[in-house]
């Protein structure tokens, strides 16, 4: 079984921010967690460099559209390493490569008869690239989304016959529940294609900022197919010597923010019908992050979380655990640098760190640096039963928040097990040796599991215990809580969320 997900790619008219980086670590989330339980994983992101927002952008600074996307897209490219994103490829739709993939699977929509010539008139957004259909345009014909007035366009298009496919989306939808994810975001989708699907453009005649359409050159591709076809086309060239397409499509998982829904969960799968290729089994549907008073993030309003402010401060674990910790995943979550600090030091630190912390230093000071061999405690061992399938199951459904949340119940046990059995008494008894042996023993192993569930959230602090523990391995077929440990020595280990 392979498994291959995506985030949308990036649009390169502006820089990166927050909800940028949201979507790439909750993406990196699942992607590290799967390479877990079967390495055979793509992970693709990237960025979205064609049509009228960048030409428009450009053509304001006074560059060319491909400088600004150049400049861009290297932003973006240093985000995704910044936050220990693992991502496999980082696809460009200015690649030539992908320009030339996108032809050729349009011009078999083309070829079978599914695009015709024709008049388009109606409400155009120049931020969305969309063209809006009546029960999406505001009052005083404004773009939902943007709130800026709409053009009223009037060219000449090539059209993509979407009207055919109402019968096959609705049977997609009726037979995959699970084809849009989280429900709300299912129904959202399902209303829109009830709501009667009509034809949409396909090409631009007066744009040349895009991929030429290459049975009428004189137009581009409408950026929005360009685009959605990066999902498909990268796999056809991230790897020199071997095509992917074959191995990876279609697509497990694309995670994209709900603004995006309709281009993903009813345009794109028409158009890969009409191209005779599998659909994606999955679009799981984020929420926005908002600002600590709940509100949309805004300059004006002051409540912008910079992802570079808790980057400086507090590393990139604690933004990747954050994030995930504090909006349940497939909703909308207020966040602030308050609540990411508060994150840091009551959880990270003083849980997760501590407990790391004094493990290893019991073991060091009460057994000479060597891990116990010997039985593990039924007590403890109990807690743990269940957990790896536990998490696998939530994850399955790309439920990252909840997972986290049932790793870190154990995270908490594990240090109340600390405080209960107290190992220091233990030390002073000779005859409590054996006890003590075991308590250290369980300890041990408790470390070792969680931080191997938790490393595709925190994964410089997981590893950084993994090695000291000696145990490397992140597979989840050795997450289970042993019945017995072996003994092996640990190395020194520094504080693995310091206070700041
Ligand atoms: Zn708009």
């Amino acid at each position: 079984m392979t498994f291959y997900i995506t985030t949308a790619i990036s649009y390169v008219n502006g820089a990166p921010h927050l909800g940028h980086a949201y979507e790439a670590i909750t993406t990196d989330v699942i992607a590290r967690h799967m390479r877990q339980r079967d390495p055979d994983v793509f992970f693709l992101t990237g960025t979205d460099e064609h049509g009228e927002p960048v030409a428009d952008a450009a053509r304001d600074l006074g560059v060319e559209p491909q400088q600004l996307a150049d400049e861009n897209a290297a932003r973006f490219r240093e985000m995704v390493r910044e936050l220990n994103v693992s991502n496999d490829f980082f696809i460009r739709t200015t690649d030539e490569e992908h320009g030339r993939l996108v032809q050729q699977v349009l011009q078999r929509v083309h070829d079978n008869g599914y695009t015709h010539k024709g008049l388009y008139e109606g409400w155009y957004c120049p931020r969305c690239a969309d063209f809006k259909v009546e029960n999406e345009i505001l009052d005083g014909n404004r773009c939902p989304i943007h709130f800026i007035e709409l053009i009223r366009e009037l060219e000449e298009n090539w059209f993509f016959e979407l009207s055919r496919f109402q019968d096959r989306l609705e049977q997609l939808f009726d037979d995959h529940r699970s084809f849009v994810m989280p429900l709300a975001r299912y129904n959202e989708a399902r209303a829109f294609i009830d709501s009667g699907l009509q034809d949409i453009s396909l090409s631009r005649a007066r744009m040349h900022w895009g991929v030429p359409v290459p049975w009428d050159p004189s137009h581009v591709f409408y950026v929005w197919f360009d685009a959605l076809l990066n999902y498909y086309t990268a796999l056809g060239y991230a790897r020199p010597d071997e095509d992917l397409r074959d191995r990876f499509w279609p697509a497990t998982f694309h995670i994209i923010g709900k603004d995006i829904l309709k281009f993903h969960t009813v345009f794109w799968p028409a158009m890969l019908m009409a191209a005779e290729l599998p659909v994606p089994e999955h679009v799981f549907v984020h929420g926005f992050l908002l600002g600590a008073d709940g509100r949309k993030m805004s300059k004006s309003l002051g409540n912008v979380l910079d992802p570079a402010d808790v980057l400086d401060s507090y590393g990139v674990d604690a933004l990747r655990y954050y994030l995930v910790r504090d909006v349940p995943f497939g909703s909308d979550g207020a966040v602030g640098i308050d609540g990411a600090r508060a994150r840091y030091e009551s959880e990270l630190a003083n849980e997760y760190g501590n407990l790391a912390s004094r493990t290893i230093a019991m073991i060091r000071r009460y057994n000479d640096g060597r891990i116990p061999g010997a039985d593990t405690d039924p007590e403890l061992r109990d807690e743990f039963e269940g957990l790896v399938g536990e998490v696998i199951e939530l994850i399955d459904a790309a439920e990252i928040t909840a997972a986290l949340d049932r790793i870190w119940q154990r995270v908490r046990r594990a240090n109340r097990y600390v405080e209960e059995r107290a190992p220091w008494q233990l030390a002073k008894d000779p005859k409590a040796h054996g006890e003590l042996h075991r308590v250290l023993a369980s300890l041990a192993e408790a470390v070792r599991v969680l931080s191997v569930l938790l490393s595709p959230y925190v994964p410089e602090g997981a590893a950084k215990l993994l090695d000291a523990l000696g145990s490397p391995d992140l597979s989840l077929a050795g997450a289970e809580f042993a019945q017995r440990t072996l003994a092996r020595p640990v190395a020194e280990l520094a504080p693995l969320y310091p206070k700041r």
